[in-house]
């Protein structure tokens, strides 16, 4: 029975679909003016973990991830760089794709571009003003209405008295209350802008997500998430958006993740302080990369650091090393790891509890691998299967047990032939030489009935 810690509610729920075996998910994105960081990599993972688990349950999941091609920050850039905004927007766009799919993110079902769905927007806001939930105020912008809407402040658990009086709330003349947002902003000089009952310009960002989903997965459906900065106001305001438009309950299930620290702080783009991803993968795995992202659960803070990564590749030898030399069988049905993977994964998608039990499996199958070969590729073949669901482990073993940046490959396979020959010549000293010139490399051979192989350490 699978429970889901929902924001609305601040409880672990048992989830249960709108339509049985299907299930509709919207997970904000990214708006697209810089290099994705691995902030982007933590909230994407978690997603992605989360769509595959509903998978191997059986449920048809139809994932929704947008894509904010149009915003204050991607114009500020695209001035910057004497660039047109769908320049900087397409080159971003492509290199999370490379990104994304380096870290083997499943591709969204869908992948709206806000400036596709313009029109869309525009109705959605006729309707919120024609059911009396927005306004044009004095400078021609196009505001909600927030006093009018009374669940305002449900997903964020802030009375509307205590917004008020918060000094973070910006006043502008042009609205009637400090606390009302902006659906549509008329344009300014030089700005990219679209026709519209009440003028030229470009919607506010909220409402982008509330028309996209709305109109890709229906007015009511499953599974909203993001990160956690997205709870306020951007979440609360799209639940104010959909539900001032329909009149129905909008999203079943809000689904925040943690933030990944560096120094403290949230890794951003406008605090200056990221590591993008194609930097981090061009001293690791995207498999080490994943695997760290995994092993704290996803509404936790995860701090990051360099050395962290290099201590996580040593799990993921670990479970390559149980895989390793298996013949193909199916996987072990009604295992008891599998019921306690499951379990893990029930319980909010408790993905380090998870891994935890694979560890357990991996173990097992390292146990019985001597005495019952047949058992233990049964056992690798389920340690496979699940990884899967996680996204890690899928690669051939030997690729990734020997994959790494400072490997050299000449050098480590002239140092086994010159080994083998000194064994065959009985000179011992010799052969355990090369081997401790080996390990100094952090390579490690095994002598198996398939002749030297080697893996690497870190
Ligand atoms: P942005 O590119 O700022 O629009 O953010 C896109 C998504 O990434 C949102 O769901 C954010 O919550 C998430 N995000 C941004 N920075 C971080 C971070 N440091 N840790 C986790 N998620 C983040
Ligand atoms: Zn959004």
């Amino acid at each position: 029975m699978l429970k889901i810690f929902n924001t609305l509610t601040r409880e672990k729920e048992v989830f249960k679909p709108i339509h049985a075996g299907k299930i509709g998910m919207y997970v904000c994105g990214v708006t697209v003016y810089d290099y994705c960081h691995l902030g982007h990599a933590r909230t994407y993972t978690s997603a992605d973990v989360i769509v595959r688990y509903l998978q191997y349950l059986g449920y048809d999941v139809n994932y929704v991830r947008n894509i904010t091609d149009i915003d204050d920050k991607i114009i500020k850039r695209a001035n910057e760089n004497n660039e047109s905004v769908t320049n900087v927007t397409n080159r971003f766009i492509q290199a999370m794709h490379e990104d994304f799919k380096a870290l083997n993110l499943i591709e969204p079902n869908q992948e709206p571009r806000a400036t596709d769905y313009i029109s869309r927007m525009i109705a959605l806001v006729e309707k919120i003003i024609a059911n009396g939930h927005a306004y044009v105020g004095k400078s021609g912008d196009v505001y909600f209405d927030v006093r009018s809407f009374s669940p305002y402040g449900c997903l964020s658990h802030h009375d509307i008295e205590q917004l008020q009086s918060g000094a973070r709330v910006e006043v502008v003349e042009a609205k009637r209350d400090p606390l009302d947002f902006v659906l549509w902003k008329l344009t300014k000089p030089d700005e990219p802008c679209w026709e519209s009952p009440w003028g030229k310009g470009r919607p506010g960002w909220h409402l982008e997500c509330s028309a996209m989903s709305m109109e890709l997965l229906g007015e009511q459906f499953d599974i909203h998430g993001g990160g956690r900065d997205l709870i306020f106001p951007h979440h609360e305001n799209e639940i104010a958006q959909s539900q001032a438009a329909t009149k129905k309950p909008f999203v079943t299930i809000w689904i925040h993740g943690g933030f990944l620290q560096i120094d403290k702080e949230k890794m951003s783009k406008s605090l200056g302080n990221f590591v993008t991803i194609r930097d981090v993968l061009l001293l690791h795995d995207a498999e080490v990369i994943r695997y760290l992202l995994l092993a704290s659960h996803y509404r936790s803070a995860l701090i990051y650091t360099d050395d962290v990564l290099k201590q996580t590749r040593q799990s993921l030898v670990r479970l390559y090393t149980a895989l390793r030399f298996l013949p193909a069988a199916p996987a072990e049905e009604n295992s008891p790891f599998e019921e306690k993977f499951t379990e893990a994964m029930d319980d909010d998608f408790n993905t380090p509890i998870a891994l935890s039990h694979l560890f357990e499996l991996a173990h097992e199958i390292q146990r019985v691998r001597e005495n019952d070969l047949e058992k233990a590729a049964s056992l690798g073949a389920l340690l496979k299967k699940l990884g899967g669901v996680l996204g890690v482990i899928q690669s051939d073993p030997e690729a990734f047990l020997q994959s790494g940046a400072s490997v050299d490959l000449a050098k480590i396979e002239r140092l086994i032939a010159a080994r083998n020959a000194a064994r065959k010549e009985k000179n011992w000293a010799e052969a355990d030489r090369i081997r401790q010139e080996l390990t100094r490399m952090a390579i490690v051979i095994e002598d198996g009935p398939a002749g030297t192989t080697w893996k690497r350490l870190k």
